[in-house]
């Protein structure tokens, strides 16, 4: 195998022996490093997830190239499990990650998935998806990113498997893991369901990476009870550890602890890199508000600039949006209704005050419905 140079990050053409196709398709490898540093540039907190995707993500497309190279050692793929309460950037590493490295990505909900031939969507309809944004390249299709979300919502309903046995749920893990591990899906180009006149496509999933997320809410059940048998000496300490560690209990996940959740031993077995994702706390909403290259401030201090306007914010006010967004436990994601709600006002009228210049957003105006603090600019007129 051919070395890569210290300080490279070089094009490599991942499918030399296609090379004649005219829809070949290349992927730059990059570092590990490059790529986290590229994740810290839009994903607040969750270090050592951004750490393990980016060595794992690394590693998948290095082997998508060492395929080429005759060698008796096959390596195999490695697809990743984030597991993370709703809202804290699972969905968005992956998007992230795709986008930099430039290859398809499509998500997919794992509640909406159903085994062929019943009411729902086809599992195959991923794929579908991922050509689709590939514009029908097969080749840069099969070297593309899947997000598959809430793959909790498939497990059988509880780890009392003889009682509630969730037989179509298990249907569908059968059908996710024929994706995962590699397998070559026929599939209808145009989505939908396979007609007899309708010609199908073969793909190959075999270097396609998974990236599956889900919440898993009463998996820290599972935890503790497993670290409560007296794992790593935790059970005359398990009080403690409800108390102190429940929010990154996470972190000390086992695939074992995904079986008894309900997933099938086999597909947990296809997703051997487990990334926990903790909590957000208050300070990473601040932050998540105001650092991220595209951050929620920065837009809406954009759209208002547009106008002319300069829009600022106290670290109260800040601090009190980060608060009512915690409130409403959905992660990040309610950062933003919160901010739409709180700042329509001023949007509102802003358009009819052609003498103003400057806004500055307090925490008064965040917790009290104060005015805003306008600032304005005598030579202007209102119009
Ligand atoms: P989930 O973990 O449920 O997949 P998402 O990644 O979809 O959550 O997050 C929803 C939104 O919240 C994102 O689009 C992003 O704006 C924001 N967000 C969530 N977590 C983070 C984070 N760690 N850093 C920056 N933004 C985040």
């Amino acid at each position: 195998m051919k070395d890569l140079k210290k300080g490279q990050t070089p094009k490599v053409n991942l499918n030399p022996d296609k090379s004649s196709r005219p829809s070949q398709f290349n992927v730059a490898l990059q570092k590990p490093s490059k790529i986290k540093e590229n994740l810290d540039k839009y994903i607040v907190g969750q270090d050592e997830a951004k750490k393990a995707i980016s060595v794992s993500v690394y590693n998948h497309y290095k082997r998508i190239i060492y395929q080429s190279y005759q060698s008796s050692v096959e390596i195999d793929k490695s697809n990743i499990l984030m597991i993370g309460p709703t809202g804290t950037g699972k969905t968005l590493i992956a998007k992230t990650l795709a986008r930099f490295l430039s290859v398809p990505f499509a998500i997919a909900d794992a509640t909406t998935l159903t085994e062929a031939g019943y009411v729902g969507e086809d599992v195959e309809n991923i794929l579908v998806r991922l050509l689709h944004v590939s514009n029908y390249n097969i080749d840069a299709a099969e070297k593309g990113i899947i997000y598959i979300d809430e793959i909790d919502k498939v497990g059988r309903k509880s780890a009392n498997a003889s009682i509630t046995r969730d037989v179509s749920g298990e249907g569908v893990q059968q059908a996710l893991l024929k994706i995962l591990e590699g397998t070559i899906a026929n599939i209808p180009p145009k989505g939908g369901r396979k007609h007899p006149e309708q010609s199908l496509l073969p793909i190959n999933t075999s270097n396609i990476l998974f990236i599956c997320g889900g919440s898993f809410s009463g998996l820290e059940d599972i935890i503790l009870r497993r670290l409560g048998k007296g794992e790593f000496g935790f059970s005359s300490k398990k009080g403690k550890v409800q108390k102190n560690n429940l929010k990154t209990i996470f972190n000390h996940v086992r695939q074992e602890d995904l079986i008894s959740y309900g997933l099938i031993p086999e597909l947990v077995g296809r997703l051997p890199i487990l990334s926990p994702l903790n909590d957000l706390v208050i300070e990473d909403m601040m932050q998540i508000l105001t650092e991220p290259k595209n951050s929620l401030i920065k837009q809406y201090q954009r759209l208002l600039l547009l106008e002319g306007v300069v829009l600022e914010f106290t670290k109260g006010a800040l601090k009190a949006i980060a608060k009512l967004a915690m409130r409403k436990e959905v992660g990040a994601r309610a950062l933003r209704s919160v901010m739409e709600e709180k700042l329509m006002g001023v949007m509102y009228e802003l358009p009819d005050k052609k003498d103003v210049v400057g806004v500055t957003i307090e925490e008064a105006f965040i917790l009290d419905n104060r005015k805003p603090v306008y600032r304005k600019d005598k030579n202007l007129k209102t119009a």
